[in-house]
């Protein structure tokens, strides 16, 4: 059912793109005559709170398809009350990160993963068909002209918020029939401070759930962050940092507050496995998950599953001491530790840095050696040659 309606709108949609398309070599650009401060110390600055000099405009309307890309200085958008966007949360978007290299130069990791995520998020909320190439292209351009704003300081970087609007001014409740797809980009610190690989906690609490069957938990679309908040706030009142998303009657686990989630542990035939929940259309497919497992599968001595996990098979591990390590994986920390899950109101203890987090550490490792281009990899993509 929700495949069969995906595709009708994908066809629909993508016959109105051929009209007019998303294309990169009709941008214009208009410069900043005041640039920005930027940050003396972006280890300091609060996450997304900065933003850099200029932003990347695209137009899209059902009558004539897409507008000359725009690239022009930060500002706020003039908008309708009726915006469908602000009524009906059409609306989605993308999280990535652009790292200046130990050589100097710019780059970005695996992005095209980016686009084909946003594009299927669009295709949900019933937004119009883009080339994703193309997209890429003029994001590459705005950071390029805004390349002086990605931090030279460790562990900061410059990152990188596509976000695509229904931006139709009335109240019908039915596919936009203007849009707009923009970038704006924010230099941001390190997720640890004090250079720490700190462990968080986690409530899991079954009474909430993120995603469901049917449902859009595996789109990155802004409905499902506003109703996460709550949660958040009753995890932190709980004195635990992050919520830990468990779903079904035999309580999954499926993911770590924003981020996917990954157990390695001892399974009960004595193999060293490395779990992380499969894409069932609960779980957001991470770029940082993808990339994890495929590192993992050529590490030895280890199986990687992507296979469902409960918090049954979890209570037991750790009972009978096999659970070593559990850790979130997404673009903003890399890997993040977890030392206490709050569960049917016990505190389970995690030892994942009991041991030194060997296999957390090792994924964070390669990964950031990539993503800094100490490692040359395919997946790191210069943002200019
Ligand atoms: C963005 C996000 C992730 C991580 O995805 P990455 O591509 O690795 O950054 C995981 N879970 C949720 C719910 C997310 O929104």
């Amino acid at each position: 059912m929700a495949l069969s309606f995906r595709r009708l709108n994908r066809i629909s949609y993508r016959r109105l793109a051929a009209l007019c398309p998303l294309q990169y070599n009709n941008i214009q650009v208009k410069l900043t005559e005041s640039p920005g401060e930027k940050p003396k110390d972006t280890s300091r600055v609060v996450f997304g709170s900065v933003f850099t000099d200029h932003m990347l405009e695209i137009d899209w309307t059902v009558e004539k398809g897409w507008e000359s890309p725009l690239i022009s200085p930060y500002h706020d958008f003039p908008m309708s009350p009726a915006t469908s966007a602000l009524h009906y949360g059409i609306e989605c978007f993308e999280g990535m990160k652009a790292y200046r290299g130990v050589d100097g130069k710019v780059r970005l990791f695996r992005p095209m993963e980016n686009m084909q995520r946003m594009f299927n998020s669009g295709q949900r909320l019933c937004l119009p068909a883009f080339d994703k190439e193309e997209f890429l292209k003029c994001i590459k351009r705005l950071v390029h002209i805004d390349a002086d704003w990605v931090p030279k300081e460790p562990d900061c970087s410059l990152y990188i918020r596509p976000t695509f609007i229904g931006y139709q001014p009335s109240l019908g409740v039915g596919p936009s029939k203007r849009a707009l797809l923009y970038c704006i980009l924010s230099p941001v610190g390190p997720y640890f401070k004090d250079g720490g690989f700190k462990p968080v906690s986690l409530l899991a609490d079954p009474r909430y759930v993120r995603s469901w069957p049917g449902g859009m938990g595996d789109c990155k679309a802004g409905g499902n962050y506003g109703a996460t908040v709550l949660t958040q706030v009753e995890a932190e009142r709980r004195g635990c940092q992050q919520v830990l998303w468990l779903y079904g009657d035999d309580y999954k686990l499926t993911e770590v507050g924003t981020m996917n989630m990954f157990i390695y542990m001892k399974n009960e035939q004595g193999v060293n496995e490395l779990v992380t929940p499969p894409l069932d259309g609960l779980i957001l497919p991470g770029v940082t998950r993808k990339s994890i497992v495929e590192l993992a599968q050529k590490w030895e001595n280890i199986q990687v599953s992507e296979r469902s996990i409960t918090m049954q098979e979890v209570v037991k591990a750790l009972e009978e001491g096999r659970l070593m390590e559990m850790f979130g994986a997404g673009t903003a920390c890399v890997v993040c530790p977890v030392d206490r899950i709050l569960y049917n109101e016990k505190n389970y203890h995690i030892p994942t840095m009991d041991n030194g987090a060997p296999i957390a550490k090792r994924a964070h490792k390669e990964l950031t050696s990539i993503q800094w281009g100490e490692t040359p990899h395919e997946w790191s993509v210069p943002v200019s040659d």
